[in-house]
């Protein structure tokens, strides 16, 4: 940039303003010393001076308080987002302890249901126990009618001849007390033990033929005689109504019938007082 027709500017304004001063001497002429002519020719030179300065020092100004206004912008801009930092920081805080509020929420309700189940658990627990010991009370008085109950050992036709005394029925014989139920049945009619015991003989004898004894281990013990077969051996447990051998006529006897007897401590009882006939 030309700056000099600037300056042939202000410098001439200026001796328009100054015109009836000698303003230039010419250099031939030696220059009168005077303040006063110093002084105003240096005037356009000090107003350049002090414009120039007035420029640099606002341009300077501006510019530190732009850099001053920068900083601040950027400061503030930092701290607006600390304050969003913070902000945020401080909303995941709050979820977090919504949350954690829910868990235990949710924890207290699942504790009360915990101990509402064991409530209950310990009250069929209870009932649990009240029905077993109401079972095992049943259960006790079937086993006692069980033990006490008789079955009849064969289906049998008739009863050709009761307990007591009597006439023998084979002809020669000496009539005497008979010691128990003389059942008629067919050949091979399965015979069950009355009672459940241990069967102490299962043996071949001339008067009673093949037969069997069951002890059933309270005072009482049953005899099953003239059977075709038994199919027991002795110390066998045998329950009531298992099949322990079949109707027949060995030993002394008319034709197939089963010779049956109860013994109560070593005594002959009536077997039509133990079972239905
Ligand atoms: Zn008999």
């Amino acid at each position: 940039m030309d700056l000099k027709p600037v300056w042939n500017k202000i410098r001439s304004a200026w001796q328009k303003i100054i015109p009836d001063w000698k303003y230039e001497k010419s250099d031939d002429q030696p220059t009168q010393f005077s303040w006063k002519r110093i002084l105003y020719k240096s005037v356009p030179y000090v107003l350049v001076v002090v414009f120039a300065s007035i420029t640099f020092l606002t341009a300077l100004g501006v510019k530190s308080t732009n850099v001053e206004h920068i900083t601040i912008k950027n400061t503030m801009a930092e701290l607006e987002a600390g304050k969003q930092n913070l902000a945020a920081n401080r909303k995941e805080l709050e979820e977090t302890l919504n949350e954690t509020k829910s868990l235990l929420a949710q924890l207290q309700l699942m504790n009360a249901d915990m101990e509402t189940l064991l409530e209950q658990a310990k009250e069929q627990d209870a009932d649990m126990a009240a029905r077993i010991e109401a079972f095992m009370s049943a259960y006790a008085d079937a086993e006692e009618q069980n033990q006490q109950r008789w079955i009849v050992p064969l289906q049998y036709t008739v009863c050709t001849s009761p307990f007591g005394d009597r006439e023998h029925p084979v002809p020669g014989e000496i009539a005497t007390y008979h010691h128990g139920v003389d059942l008629a049945a067919p050949q091979g009619t399965p015979v069950v033990a009355s009672r459940s015991g241990t069967v102490t003989v299962a043996t071949y004898e001339e008067h009673s033929g093949n037969y069997v004894i069951v002890d059933h281990l309270d005072g009482y013990t049953s005899r099953y005689l003239h059977l075709q077969k038994f199919i027991v051996s002795e110390g066998q447990f045998v329950m009531a109504g298992q099949i322990i051998g079949y109707c027949g006529s060995t030993g002394v006897s008319t034709g197939p019938h089963l010779h049956f007897g109860i013994y109560h401590n070593g005594k002959a009882v009536d077997p039509a007082d133990y079972i239905s006939m």
